[in-house]
């Protein structure tokens, strides 16, 4: 059974326009590096690099 406290709810933006597009949560306690991943931009239309705000 999974315990509660150690996943967190991050925002996940656009590293080029800066929209905040995306919403995931992690384990805080397995991943300790902050989140960069390629998504769809919707804002610049295109796959971009977003990363984890705080
Ligand atoms: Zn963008």
């Amino acid at each position: 059974m999974a315990k509660v406290g150690n996943r967190q709810e991050k925002t996940l933006a656009c590293t080029v326009c800066k929209s905040q597009n995306y919403r995931t949560s992690k384990n805080v306690k397995n991943t300790t590096d902050r989140i960069e991943l390629n998504k769809f931009c919707k804002t610049c239309g295109k796959h971009t690099l977003h990363k984890e705000e705080k």
